[in-house]
């Protein structure tokens, strides 16, 4: 049985970032991971890279260059004729890229010398400080050892008994990244990140598309502000239906497709559709693990409990990512990862739970960091709040992308900037700023005096930022 100083049960990114950084660290490691792609094969990089951030970022990237081409080139006086979308040269095209950077993790891995296992990857016991393990691919179980063990095993689709998936018709994310055809009628359950992105790809490319989401309000987890308007562009300019307090009680396969039966106000109303995608947030995953042989047991909502430096109540066991506390996304899940894999090695590293970006890729981009303004409102926060509309910039006028603004959250004592707030073309790209501005302890002031390149979208957080203080100077 081979024994590594580290070995990371998840290929993900906080499994595969964790395993390249220890290994960096000069530690001997193994990375045990069970993805198969639909081709059977063996494919590293998780949730994110195989069915999850980048797949459904390279088909809104396609789905956006056709509406662009559709609707917004003639007025560039490009005339095209007609436009025709090939569903399946973008799904090829889409699962390049994840065949590129899947194979690019084994790269790092061979690289980094990590030794990579495929298979399942479960506890077996503990021998003094050493945790043993095994990988089961089908027969074959390699038995394993570590001084550390890093838990990276992600996350799954929650599932809901309304609306069992069945990738065919019902489909979760995985199935909703691989339609080949344009469902003339397109339902989705949870207006969430996902419910929002997938069904942008599919409304661009003709879909009729409903979100029913079962809360009365819409993404309420962001600044109401930004929810607001994000709601008006993508229905009112947009033309999705967004059902808000819609409980879904059933899903009808018919003749012509779907009915999907919902409660709402009270009342019992239904949709017809022809694909229904399931996206009403994810779950935490361990199963098969055996996190009981080494005196591991998942909280009450599925997590691996860790604590702020995700280190389990086993010492030399870890957790990082999706199964543990926090928001699932990759960004968080990858500097667990390094910062893991440096206090194994000895050093301190520190994570800034509170300056973790959010995005949503839609058209245009929502993104924040910090505090939103009912936030500071409920902890009787005193603050000045800056606000600049991208319809007011050059930059975003050339561009053709004038919807959304920027709004900056300060302390009206200190002018600390407490939270920044985007809805706007490139959000993910400008978000950046307001990241490190706050790690930085930065104030209003400190970006009002920045000097920002023109024309470029960066003015509009500039004038955002002289806006906490009434002199924004274009408008
Ligand atoms: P995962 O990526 O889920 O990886 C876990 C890995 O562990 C998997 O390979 C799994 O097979 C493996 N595994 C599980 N159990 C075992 C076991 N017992 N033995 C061996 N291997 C095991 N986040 C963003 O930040 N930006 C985005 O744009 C974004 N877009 C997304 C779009 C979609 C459609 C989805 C579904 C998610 C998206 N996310 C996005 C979320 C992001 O994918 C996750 O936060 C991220 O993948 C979590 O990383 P992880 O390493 O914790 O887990
Ligand atoms: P989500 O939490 O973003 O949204 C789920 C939505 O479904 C919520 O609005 C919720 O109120 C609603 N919902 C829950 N149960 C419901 C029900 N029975 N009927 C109707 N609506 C219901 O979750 P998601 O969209 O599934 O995405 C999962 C996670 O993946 C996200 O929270 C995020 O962490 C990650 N993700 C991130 C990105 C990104 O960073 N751009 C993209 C996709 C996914």
């Amino acid at each position: 049985m081979d024994t590594f100083d580290v070995v990371v049960v998840g290929g993900g990114p906080g499994g595969y970032i964790a395993a390249v950084r220890a290994a960096q660290l000069g530690m001997s490691v193994a990375c045990i991971d069970a993805w198969k792609n639909a081709k059977g094969k063996p494919s590293l990089g998780g949730t994110c890279l195989n069915v999850g951030c980048i797949p459904s970022k390279a088909l809104l990237e396609s789905s956006e260059n056709f509406e662009r081409a559709s609707h917004q080139f003639a007025e560039h006086g490009i005339q095209l004729g007609s436009v025709a979308m090939d569903v399946p040269t973008m799904q090829k095209r889409k699962d390049k890229i994840v065949d590129q950077l899947t194979s690019g993790v084994a790269y790092l891995f061979k690289k980094n010398k990590v030794t990579s296992i495929h298979g399942v990857g479960r506890f077996t016991g503990r021998k003094g400080d050493l945790t043993m393990l095994e990988a089961v691919d089908g027969d074959k179980i390699t038995a394993v050892s570590a001084k550390n063990v890093i838990i990276a095993t992600g996350s799954v689709p929650r599932a809901i008994p309304s609306a069992p998936v069945d990738n065919i018709d019902v489909l979760d994310n995985a199935g909703a990244l691989a339609l080949t055809e344009i469902p003339k009628r397109l339902g989705v359950i949870g207006a969430g990140v996902i419910g929002l992105e997938m069904g942008s790809v599919w409304r661009r490319l003709g879909s009729e598309v409903t979100l029913l989401e079962a809360m009365e309000g819409f993404l309420m987890a962001a600044d109401e502000g930004l929810a607001k308007e994000a709601h008006k562009i993508l229905t009112k300019d947009q033309g999705m239906r967004i059902e808000l307090g819609a409980k879904v009680t059933s899903v009808q396969k018919t003749k012509k497709g779907l009915t999907v039966g919902y409660e709402q106000a009270g009342q019992a109303l239904s949709i017809e559709v022809d694909k229904l995608i399931v996206a009403v947030g994810r779950a935490p995953f361990t199963t098969g693990l055996q996190l009981d042989q080494v005196g591991l047991a998942t909280d009450e909502r599925g997590f691996v409990p860790v604590d702020g430096h995700c280190a389990t109540t086993v010492p030399g066991i870890w957790a990082v990512g999706d199964c543990v506390r926090g928001p699932m996304l990759a960004h968080k899940a990858e500097e667990e990862g390094v910062a893991v894999a440096e206090r194994i090695a000895g050093q301190q590293p520190h994570i800034d739970f509170n300056h973790i970006p959010w995005v949503i890729y839609t058209a245009p981009e929502v993104s924040w960091v910090g505090q939103t303004e009912q936030a500071l409102k409920a902890a009787g926060v005193k603050y000045r709040v800056g606000s600049f509309p991208f319809a007011a910039n050059g930059r975003a006028k050339s561009l053709g992308e004038t919807s959304g603004f920027v709004k900056i959250l300060a302390d009206a004592v200190t002018d600390r900037i407490l939270g920044v707030h985007i809805v706007g073309p490139f959000a993910s790209e400008l978000i950046a700023e307001a990241v490190v501005a706050m790690e930085f302890s930065a104030s209003s002031e400190d970006i009002a005096r920045i000097v920002h390149a023109h024309p470029s979208l960066g003015e509009v957080l500039h004038e955002a930022a002289l806006a906490v203080d009434g002199r924004a100077l274009n408008m």
